[in-house]
């Protein structure tokens, strides 16, 4: 019987499984998980509040792969809305909390004049760089700066406009100007706001793991590759561990560095206020150690038990001290919370640098020409979104006769040092 290895119990690698069964029913599909859980960092806490540890929203509007696997899986009933309130964000400016609907008129005279930048730039270049370019040195501060902390956790100095907002370059590239694409996509409708799942996002891999079809062997942890066909789907520095020895490999990782965050969630009884919102976001100017936070009760208040206030703290660094300082200072919260729960995501969100797509072409093809048994998904390749993720999983180029062929260390052919060969038979661990 054919086979197929599946290393990481994550969203990538539980879409593989569904998908690859669906596809290939034949196939004797393993897959592995480190922990004694499924869903990675999609971690959804019932009680005594209702809170995502993880990932918590998609966009309703870019989330098409992700939205049609929720249908097929029976889960469209279980989708929520935000709440119209949730329209509103606020950014965190010159110590006080600024509506960013407000602040885009302070900007208008950069907006009005960016319609007449040029544009010749063709190849990748950081977001700071395209922003100022565009719109100013105060617009990058202010608006993308906080934009990229809230998504990546990261440096505008450094992460790719390309990689990380490749929606702003193609407006760019198409219609020369990022204001003038604005208006020319109003005739455009798109789906709005913010979805999730009522249950949470763990309803999504419940539904998932039990419609896929293969053996799950929680709490083994696979250090290198098995014989046969393999799917890595670990985060971006376990996956670098497969490739130890492999310098050519290893360029590609030892340019990809990962963010850490800390995740502080705050429930306070009925009676504590914060502005209708989504909520906020910090800019670094600020010298905060606090990148932002989310309102998680006027987003989703289907979501709450009783009238509670929920909050998440995202932290650079610092833990439920900070965060309790944070709302204190900037939200006037100085009640003590009902809850307070605390995660820590260490290397959990990579940091896309410039020209991180060539990068991931050229290590592809790597792949392809040295490990034709593995294939590598995650979020460290093409997007770290929920969506970005099931739309690399759903897009495996598999050929049933692929699921056979035999493994061939590159260390072989291609004379690199290697301290493990990869293909090693019988090495899972428990
Ligand atoms: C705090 C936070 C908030 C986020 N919010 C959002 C959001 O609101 N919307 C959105 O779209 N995206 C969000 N993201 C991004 C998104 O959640 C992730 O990119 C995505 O869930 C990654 O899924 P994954 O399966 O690739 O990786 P992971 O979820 O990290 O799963 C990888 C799995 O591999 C396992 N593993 C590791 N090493 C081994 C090994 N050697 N052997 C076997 N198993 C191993 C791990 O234990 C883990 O279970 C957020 C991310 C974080 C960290």
């Amino acid at each position: 019987m054919k086979k197929i290895t599946i290393i990481g119990g994550g969203i990538s690698g539980l879409v593989a499984r569904y998908d690859l069964s669906k596809r290939f029913p034949n196939t004797d599909i393993q897959l592995y998980e480190k922990t004694e859980r499924l869903g990675g960092v999609i971690d959804t806490l019932q009680a005594p509040f209702f809170f995502e540890r993880g990932p918590r929203t998609l966009q309703a509007g870019r989330s098409p792969e992700l939205l049609q696997l929720i249908e097929e899986l029976g889960l469209q009933k279980e989708l929520i809305p935000s709440s119209p309130k949730a329209k509103k964000r606020y950014i965190y400016h010159e110590k006080k909390l600024c509506s960013l609907g407000k602040m885009m008129w302070t900007f208008l005279p950069a907006f009005l004049k960016e319609w007449r930048q040029p544009y010749p730039w063709e190849g990748d270049e950081s977001i700071a760089s395209f922003a100022t370019r565009r719109l100013g040195k105060e617009v990058a501060e202010t608006l993308f700066d906080p934009m990229a902390l809230g998504i990546y956790g990261g440096d505008i100095h450094h992460l790719s406009i390309s990689a990380c907002f490749p929606a702003l370059k193609a407006m760019e590239k198409e219609h020369g100007s990022l204001t003038k694409a604005v208006f020319k996509r109003k005739k455009k409708k798109h789906a709005k706001g913010l979805l999730t799942l009522k249950g949470g996002l763990q309803t999504l891999i419940t539904r998932l793991t039990e419609e896929g079809k293969g053996e799950i062997h929680l709490g083994k942890a696979v250090d290198t590759f098995p014989e046969g066909q393999t799917i890595l789907a670990v985060p971006v520095r376990q996956a670098a561990r497969f490739f130890q020895g492999d310098l050519e490999a290893m360029q590609f990782f030892e340019a990809l560095p990962s963010a850490s965050l800390t995740v502080v969630h705050l429930a306070f009884e009925k009676g504590v206020q914060v502005p209708h919102g989504f909520g906020y976001l910090v800019p670094t100017k600020e010298e905060e150690d606090v990148l932002g936070v989310v309102f998680d009760s006027e987003i989703f208040p289907q979501q709450s038990r009783h009238k509670e206030m929920r909050l998440t703290v995202m932290l650079r660094q610092g833990g439920e001290e900070e965060a309790l300082s944070v709302v204190r200072r900037h939200l006037g919260i100085d009640q003590p919370p009902a809850m307070v729960h605390s995660t820590v995501y260490l290397d959990a969100i990579p940091q896309y640098g410039v020209d991180h797509l060539k990068r991931v072409a050229a290590f592809e093809a790597y792949l392809e020409k040295h490990y034709p048994q593995v294939t590598c998904i995650g979020n460290y390749l093409k997007g770290v979104s929920l969506n970005a993720c099931v739309k690399l999983s759903r897009g495996l180029k598999y050929k049933k006769s692929n699921a056979e062929s035999s493994c061939t260390p590159p260390s072989e052919k291609r004379g690199v040092h290697r301290e493990q060969p990869p293909c090693q038979p019988g090495s899972y661990r428990t």
